[in-house]
């Protein structure tokens, strides 16, 4: 099994619709460690990405995905439209002409997309941010692509590494962004960054498993 562009744009489309669903839920969480509007940010930001992808013909994967990280750097402010925007611009200058993902490709692409999103904010493991869903979620990814499991077995690890990390983001410190500036007073709270991206790789997993 590989993924094509049709299952990437129907996984865009499911995503936004996660978001839109929990928005008030990615709020929530942001208000108690920072200014509250992640959902918000999030959810016009890819309600912007399904409206231009509707628009937009083709199935180069590596365009699809550039499109969607460039819709989110101008439609999203903050430090989540920017760093999602990164996230999705390298994965597609990963995937550019594919057509078809195999597992090795869809690894390679989120590798791209992470190493993007570290160099520009700077996180690393632990901090309580986004990373701490996405590093291990590419770590299950590649324990699964070695023991030569298939598409579907390695997502549905790669998505339960990320809410296993979401959830470890709790007892944390936040390090990086508005929530460091909270310092001790972050303990306690679910980062909201590490709560979205988990959602985007259970939707991968849920479309695609
Ligand atoms: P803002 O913090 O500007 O209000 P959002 O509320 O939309 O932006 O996003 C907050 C999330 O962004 C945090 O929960 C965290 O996961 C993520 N984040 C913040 N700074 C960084 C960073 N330097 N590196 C990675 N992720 C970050
Ligand atoms: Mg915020």
């Amino acid at each position: 099994m590989s993924i094509g562009a049709t299952d990437v744009r129907a996984w865009i489309g499911d995503f936004a619709g996660v978001v839109a669903e929990n928005r008030m839920e990615l709020v929530r969480l942001d208000t108690a460690i920072g200014d509250g509007d992640h959902g918000t940010n999030m959810d016009r930001g890819m309600k912007a990405v399904v409206e231009k992808l509707e628009a937009t013909e083709g199935d180069d994967i590596g365009a699809l995905l550039k499109g969607v990280g460039m819709s989110l750097v101008s439609k999203v402010g903050g430090a989540a439209g920017p760093l999602y925007g990164t996230l999705f611009l390298q994965m597609g200058t990963a995937t550019a002409g594919k057509t078809e993902l195999s597992l090795d490709d869809w690894t390679a692409a989120l590798e791209s997309g992470i190493a993007g999103v570290k160099a520009r904010g700077k996180a690393e493991l632990e901090d309580k941010t986004m990373i701490d869903a996405l590093v291990p979620a590419l770590e299950a990814l590649k324990a699964k692509a070695a023991d030569g499991a298939d598409l579907g077995d390695a997502l549905r690890a790669s998505a339960d590494a990320a809410e296993k990390g979401r959830d470890a983001t709790t007892p944390l410190e936040a390090r990086k962004g508005r929530a460091s500036y909270l310092g001790p007073r972050s303990v306690g709270h679910q980062d909201p960054g590490a709560t979205s991206s988990a959602m985007l790789l259970r939707a991968a997993a849920s479309r695609w498993g």
